[in-house]
């Protein structure tokens, strides 16, 4: 319970059943997963489920298989174990749905086999102090793959998300002026840029599928022969972007950014971009 709690999982009306075996409290540690709704996602799992693929921890399983087997067997601990492998399939489709992360309680001891009446022995328990998150689910079968680690927030930009809606292959965008753009070029603006106009400094506003959303702008525009280079173009929120085209302060903006992309470019991320494609 308290490795629950550690997780991020509110347990305070848990105390309602003190004095009660802790097997009759239906959300006792007894159960496999835990949600907290919008939060966090819970999972116990056994140690010998994960393994180590290119140097990155995986977990690979089937709750719904797991269940659909108990449904078979008619030991009262069948349909325990059946409620609990699906409540356990449930929060893995929604972490999957809500991007939730999801903390590990990895359990060590022996485990009990599929058929196998006898129940598991969990000789040793610990919360994985690292995050994981869910690699994929797969919503005909209920297969699913979790990754331990969050990766960063990937930053989109206002390309990726016209292409990504009417040309999901093309790397290189047309703007109606027809100045082709490098992708790559537009990829580095927004690694240097981290998710952070770099103009204000505030963070772009959340896409509806979990990326940040900042444009990516010319500094010196292509119609004024400036170059598609890193040092040539800033990630800024669309207020700043519109602003640097339109504002009264566009010359003392341009500056500012020039300075900013240039910095940024020559000083901390010399060798991370390679030459314009
Ligand atoms: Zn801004
Ligand atoms: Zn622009």
């Amino acid at each position: 319970m308290d490795l629950v709690q550690r997780a991020g999982v509110d347990v305070s009306d848990w105390s309602n059943y003190a004095g009660k075996a802790s097997a009759a409290n239906p959300r006792y540690c007894y159960e496999w997963a835990f949600v907290e709704t919008g939060r966090v996602v819970v999972l116990n799992v056994w140690l010998n489920q994960i393994e180590d693929v290119e140097g990155v921890l995986v977990l690979s399983a089937n709750m719904r298989a797991a269940a659909e087997h108990h449904s078979e067997g008619a030991r009262d601990a069948d349909a325990v174990w059946r409620r609990r492998a699906e409540r356990f399939d449930r929060a893995v489709q929604l972490a999957a749905r809500d991007r939730l992360p999801v903390r590990l309680i990895i359990c060590d001891g022996r485990r009990r086999q599929l058929g196998e009446a006898q129940a598991s022995k969990v000789s040793k328990r610990m919360l994985d102090p690292v995050a994981w998150r869910v690699a994929s689910y797969n919503a005909t079968s209920g297969d699913f793959t979790l990754k331990r680690g969050v990766p960063a927030v990937p930053t989109v930009d206002q390309f990726d998300v016209e292409t990504t809606q009417e040309h999901p292959n093309e790397t290189r965008s047309v703007t109606g002026t027809a100045y082709v753009r490098s992708a790559e070029v537009r990829r580095a603006a927004l690694r240097r840029a981290d998710g952070f106009c770099e103009y204000c400094g505030e963070r772009g506003f959340e896409t509806a599928s979990g990326e940040t959303f900042l444009e990516t702008h010319h500094i010196v525009p292509l119609s004024e022969h400036g170059p598609d280079t890193p040092e040539n173009v800033a990630a800024l929120c669309p207020t700043h972007h519109r602003e640097a085209h339109f504002g009264r302060r566009r010359d003392a903006i341009r500056e500012h950014l020039r300075s900013v992309a240039r910095a940024a470019e020559t000083v901390a991320l010399p060798a991370k971009h390679g030459p314009t494609p």
